[in-house]
């Protein structure tokens, strides 16, 4: 497995918001996270990418222990992290945009093979890479903010709640685009609130209640159990 989470806790203060969670990515997967809000989706990837402290447990990527590697060498090693809200630098160009995803990088020649890759998943992007960032449409700016974050010579997404505030259509779009990450060989965890449109592009998924992990596996099969059909799909 590239990342095994084997007991992870995170709280602030009192709130216990991941209380042992356990799960793991392989390369050429797509995992991911389902869960209501306030599941500690989003307390994971943070603890994922060492902006949350962890209060126990381990994380292993690539068979190192992550806990007390700082976030900045964390993304050298290779992990992205997406936050939720689509966070681009909205004065700046979107080819400013992707080059800064480039910051911890010394490797000119691979940084320049990264940028063709990202126009090349994203034509759009390519099309528009003097237009500011800000004027971009929201499903845009979630391509823009993936693509930036692939530019960090980038070995595992994560990926947070990124159909969030999207039109139906624009969500669909982004899936595709998280199936075309993969299929250019990056794997991804996703967390997403929208259990239906996450479960119908990942392989394996994990389900979250109030910090714990209830029920798990194939992603095909957990889009056909009852209860997730009723609490997730509104079926
Ligand atoms: P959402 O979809 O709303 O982001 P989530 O599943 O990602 O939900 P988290 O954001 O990880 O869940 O939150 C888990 C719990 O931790 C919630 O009860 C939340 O209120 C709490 N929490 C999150 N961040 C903090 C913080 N900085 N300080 C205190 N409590 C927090």
């Amino acid at each position: 497995m590239l990342l095994e989470v084997e007991d992870l806790r995170v709280s602030y203060g009192a709130i216990e918001a991941v209380r042992g969670v356990s799960f793991s990515v392989d390369r050429h997967e797509i995992v991911t996270l389902v869960g209501a809000n306030g599941a500690g989706k989003t307390s994971i990837l943070r603890a994922l990418s060492g902006l949350a402290e962890l209060c126990g447990g381990s994380v292993r990527y690539s068979g190192q222990e992550l806990r007390n590697v700082r976030p900045h060498d964390i993304v050298r090693r290779g992990i992205s992290h997406v936050p939720e809200g689509r966070l681009a630098f909205l004065n700046l160009s979107v080819h400013e945009n992707l080059l800064l995803g480039a910051y911890t990088r010394t490797d000119g020649e691979g940084v320049r093979e990264s940028l063709e890759k990202v126009y090349a998943l994203f034509p759009l992007l390519r099309e528009r890479r003097r237009q500011v960032a800000g004027t971009l449409s929201g499903g845009e700016q979630q391509m823009l903010v993936l693509g930036r974050a692939l530019m960090s010579d980038c070995k595992l997404l994560l990926l947070d709640e990124p159909s969030m505030g999207l039109a139906p259509i624009l969500v669909q779009e982004v899936f595709d685009t998280i199936v075309s990450v993969r299929a250019m060989g990056t794997p991804v965890l996703l967390v997403e609130q929208n259990a239906s449109m996450a479960l119908s592009i990942a392989d394996r998924g994990y389900v979250l209640e109030t910090g714990r992990v209830t029920l798990s596996g194939k992603a095909s099969d957990l889009a056909q159990m009852e209860e997730i059909r009723a609490a997730y799909l509104g079926e």
